[in-house]
Parts: C-alpha cells; sequence; structure tokens
C-alpha cells in the first residue's frame, strides 16, 4: 500500500469543528473567542514506552490517551491531534486496530485527528515502532491550571488510584523473562493490566478543576518525582500521608513498603494530582460525585525550609518513611 493510500484509509476521518484537517500541508482551526490554545506532545517508543507486541487497539488508544492526560492537567478541552508516525510495514488488520482505538478515544472527547506525518521506519518489525502525537486544546484565556500555584496550608489530592499499572508492568516483565507467575500473580495481572494498557485520561475532571486547583499535573511517571515538580515551581514543600495514598485492591494486598513504591515510583497512572485550598473540600467531594472520578486528600503542602522536598508520614509504620526518602519517579537519562 502506497503512503498516501495508507493516510487516506487508516488516518482519514471526517472532523466536527476543523476548518481544514488531512490533505493540505497543514491544518487549520480556530481557538474559541477569549480561549487559548494549549498544545502538548507525547512520543511512544516501541520496547521503551510499550511492547511491541501490545494490542494494537490498545496501543492507539494509549497513544492518544497520554496526551488528552496533560490536556486535562492544564484544565484544557481537547479540540484536536496531530500523529507522526515511524511505520514499519505492517499489515492491514493492525492498522485498522491502531487506528480504530485511537479514533474511539478520539471521538468520544469530540477531538479531531487533523494531520500528521507517515515515515517508514528504519526497522521492518513492530520494534522499530514510533508513535508522536501532539494535541491541541483550549481554556478561557487565564484559565489554565498550572504547576506553580501550590500554596502553603493547600491540601494535596489525587484522582483514582495508584500504582496498578507499574504493578501489572513487573508482573509482565516478570512474565517475559520466563521466571513465570505464581497463580494469584496472574489473577493479579488480569485485573491490573488495563490500567497499564488502556489508561483513562481525566479529562473531565481536569476541566472541572478549573478555578478549583491551585496547581495541577498528570503522574505519568510516579507521584514522587512528578509532584517535586509542582512543590518546585511553587517554590513549597509538601508532606504525604503515605496510609492515605489510594491503591487499587491487588496493590494494596502486597506489603505496604512495596505497595508504596508502585504507587510513589511506578510510571503510566495517568491520574492528575493537585493542590487545592483548604476550604474547597466539599466542593470537591461534589466533584468527585458528578464526574464519577474519587479524589483523595492525601497531604498537605508545607513552606519550604531549605529546598522543596516530599516528606512522608505513616501511622502504620516509621521506619518505611525513612525507606523512602529520596525516591523519585521515572527518569530516562
Ligand atoms: P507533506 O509532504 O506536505 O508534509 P504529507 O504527504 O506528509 O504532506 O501528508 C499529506 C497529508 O496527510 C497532510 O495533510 C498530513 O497532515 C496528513 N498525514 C500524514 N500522515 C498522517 C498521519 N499519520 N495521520 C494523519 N494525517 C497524516
Ligand atoms: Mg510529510
Amino acid at each position: 500500500m502506497s503512503e498516501f493510500n495508507l493516510i487516506k484509509q487508516y488516518f482519514t476521518h471526517p472532523t466536527t469543528h476543523t476548518d481544514l484537517g488531512v490533505g493540505d500541508d497543514a491544518a487549520l482551526f480556530r481557538v474559541a473567542e477569549g480561549h487559548q490554545c494549549v498544545v502538548t506532545s507525547d512520543m511512544l517508543v516501541a520496547g521503551r514506552h510499550f511492547f511491541a507486541d501490545v494490542d494494537a487497539r490498545f496501543l492507539g488508544h494509549k497513544a492518544l490517551a497520554v496526551n488528552l492526560s496533560d490536556l486535562a492537567a492544564m484544565g484544557a478541552k481537547p479540540r484536536g491531534f496531530t500523529l507522526a508516525l515511524a511505520l514499519p510495514a505492517v499489515n492491514a488488520a493492525w492498522l485498522a486496530d491502531f487506528s480504530g482505538g485511537m479514533m474511539d478515544l478520539a471521538r468520544f472527547w469530540d477531538c479531531d485527528l487533523i494531520g500528521g506525518d507517515t515515515t517508514r521506519a528504519v526497522s521492518d518489525n513492530l520494534d522499530g515502532l514510533v508513535i508522536n502525537i501532539t494535541a491541541f486544546g483550549e481554556v478561557p484565556t487565564g484559565a489554565a491550571v498550572l504547576r506553580s500555584g501550590a500554596a502553603v496550608g493547600d491540601d494535596v489530592w489525587v484522582s483514582g488510584t495508584l500504582g496498578g499499572a507499574a504493578r501489572a508492568l513487573a508482573l509482565m516483565l516478570q512474565h517475559r523473562s520466563g521466571e513465570g507467575l505464581s497463580a494469584a500473580d496472574e489473577a493479579d495481572l488480569k485485573v491490573l493490566r488495563e490500567k497499564l494498557e488502556q489508561p483513562v485520561p481525566r479529562v473531565e475532571l481536569g476541566q472541572a478543576l478549573r478555578g478549583v486547583a491551585s496547581a495541577m499535573l498528570d503522574v505519568s511517571d510516579g507521584l514522587a518525582g512528578d509532584l517535586l515538580h509542582v512543590l518546585k515551581a511553587s517554590n513549597v514543600s509538601a508532606v504525604l500521608d503515605a496510609d492515605a495514598l489510594p491503591l487499587p485492591e491487588n496493590v494494596q494486598q502486597l506489603d505496604a513498603l512495596s505497595a508504596w513504591r508502585y504507587a510513589l515510583t511506578g510510571g503510566d497512572d495517568y491520574e492528575l494530582c493537585f493542590t487545592a485550598n483548604a476550604a474547597r473540600r466539599d466542593e470537591l467531594n461534589q466533584i468527585a460525585s458528578r464526574v464519577g472520578v474519587p479524589l483523595t486528600r492525601i497531604g498537605e503542602v508545607i513552606e519550604a525550609a531549605d529546598k522543596p522536598t516530599l516528606h512522608y508520614r505513616s501511622a502504620k509504620t516509621t521506619h518505611l518513611v525513612k525507606d523512602m526518602a529520596g525516591w523519585g519517579g521515572y527518569n530516562h537519562f
């Protein structure tokens, strides 16, 4: 199939609010009056961000989901995205699944695929696959939720649960190493795998938190490292109550230090972590029920003594808390 037929067949879809989509040298779209355009880019590399043999439908979904998660973290409404691919010689079924998974999520959030680029990958099996999506959203001018707004005394909140995706990845790696999984591990993986392969971007929640959250980001590389970005940008510290961390049942049942390690240093959760004034608690509980996403208060913002630091406390144990000092998130280099 030629590059052009491939684009036409799999990556040209009707748009709902784009002036000019796929087919010209560039796309045209308008941002609503009184709004700013929010732009984010996320690249997924085979072998680094996903197993090359992952279900193509899930991969298409995730490639867009991680970008929508970044838009959500700014409080933005998704509008459109471009898709750049370094594509090995894949078959029609793979392409149909990949674009199907991606477009299902795109249509759900009314986010138009407006363009992209398609090149042949260097390696001609799926190990050579590279996917880059740039997503565009909009926010009322000045209303985006930045990392820099956390104030001393604010609560720290997180959506959903943490650590499930990292636990699933650990089990999959163990399985792939040939070590084998116990029946209990296999059962856990069955439940948690979805967290890793089909993350749910908190798009509606992110927008609902505009004007409520003082600072926000999405948790993609582990809460410990990610929250530190907020603390540095806001020049504050925070104390997290480790006992309050919301964990999936299959992670909760591990020993406390392992569970916390998955929750705090594992990646791929794509939950929103934000700070908010303590006077907003009732409102936040209402938002949680309205959008159907659980919100958990996990700590407080405190003054930065020396430099922005993440502290932990636990009523269960003090020696574990010592082990946790210095835990960071995932870092590519
Ligand atoms: P050019 O050579 O001018 O950059 P291309 O031949 O690369 O244009 O692309 C032709 C059209 O197809 C453009 O509108 C481009 O945005 C779109 N396109 C290319 N690859 C993709 C893709 N993977 N997904 C969506 N649109 C794509
Ligand atoms: Mg091109």
